[in-house]
């Protein structure tokens, strides 16, 4: 399991002195950093039968490693947010799984997946070695499974690890956050990051890509990896035409935003959010933070437009951010979206 660059520093500080890792760490950063991949170097290392050194990784070749790769490790348990439950029992289970044969994706990680974990922390190590517990993404859990969690926690064997990764650990109970050790991940370097997604073979398009996307690597290779980044060039070239209204706009990011796999409306308020706060900090500074590559469309697009205005959108767009996951009418929501972003930049009259 690799140590991304720009974690190595981290690494290397929680490592520092032996036997310092407690039992539960909670690896904070913000979306898109490589929590997740911390995470699981940290729980590879603690499972490890042959790292050697303060400040190495996993070996990668024992046995405990080829386990964690191949996925049957016994002494491992990663808890992600589980697929939804169809609705209704009996019958109308039958009849709706005929109906709808898909599973909802979840976004919360639910009281019995923590109580699943008790017999897994209690009952002996299949190896007599560390067990290991990844919870990802833990602010997924929902009050009741932090409170199961919160039991376990106060007595775990001293063989347990939990490792809670998180882009959003403020919000996690304040007892679970009191009960971890928080090792904060730093921003990724902008040069590290680079050299990391050519290194990952993602690198022609990045340089535009990263800076979109707040300088997030990881985030960048999976929009390269899964088509979101084209997606996004079209959201963004569509931000810059003129003489469109909000239905026609809305159509067109219609055919870009997928429910599942792909560009999400929460994505595309945030590009949107993104090119607005451009238009604000080049009217009142001459620069721009995401649009580096769009530098020359922003400067074009943000003369003769109204900063209140803009200020008055950007501040909307936030509370949109909030309810785009679950919206009431998602065609209103995309029409409703451009026809406030389509106002901002309306020149002065
Ligand atoms: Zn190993």
């Amino acid at each position: 399991m690799p140590i991304l660059p720009w974690h190595a520093e981290t690494w290397n500080t929680l490592f520092g002195t032996p036997d310092a890792i407690p039992a539960a760490v909670l690896v904070a950063g913000e979306p898109g950093w490589g929590q997740d991949v911390f995470s699981q170097a940290l729980a590879a290392r603690l499972l490890c039968d042959g790292a050697q050194g303060t400040g190495a990784g996993a070996c990668g070749k024992c046995e405990s490693c080829r386990w964690l790769a191949a996925g049957t490790h016994p002494d491992y348990r990663r808890v992600i947010p589980e697929a939804d439950e169809e609705e209704g029992e009996g019958e109308e289970a039958e009849a709706s799984r005929s109906r709808k044969p898909e599973k909802k994706k979840s976004t919360q990680i639910r009281i019995e997946q923590i109580r699943a974990l008790e017999d897994f922390v209690f009952t002996g190590s299949h190896r007599r070695g560390n067990r290991v517990i990844v919870l990802d993404p833990a602010e997924a859990m929902n009050p009741a499974a932090a409170n199961a969690l919160l039991k376990i926690l106060e007595e775990p064997p001293s063989t347990v690890y939990f490792v809670l990764s998180s882009s959003a650990w403020r919000r996690l109970l304040p007892t679970v956050i009191s009960r971890c050790r928080r090792v904060t991940l730093p921003r990724p370097r902008e040069d590290l990051a680079l050299a990391w997604l050519h290194a990952e073979g993602v690198g022609a398009e990045a340089g535009a890509l990263l800076p979109v996307l707040g300088g997030a690597p990881v985030a960048a290779r999976e929009w390269l990896e899964d088509g979101r980044s084209a997606a996004a060039r079209a959201v963004i070239a569509s931000l810059q035409e003129t003489g469109t209204d909000p239905v026609s706009l809305a159509a067109r990011w219609g055919t870009l935003v997928k429910d599942q796999d792909g560009l999400t409306r929460e994505n595309l308020v945030g590009l949107v959010q993104r090119w607005v706060f451009d238009l604000i900090l080049f009217s009142l500074a001459g620069q721009v933070r995401f649009m580096a590559a769009h530098r020359a469309a922003v400067e074009k697009g943000a003369r003769g437009l109204s900063i209140p205005r803009l200020l008055a959108c950007y501040n909307e767009l936030l509370r949109i951010r909030m309810v785009s996951q679950h919206p009431l009418n998602a065609q209103l929501f995309l029409e409703d979206l451009a026809a406030r972003f389509l106002m901002a930049i309306a020149t002065k009259p």
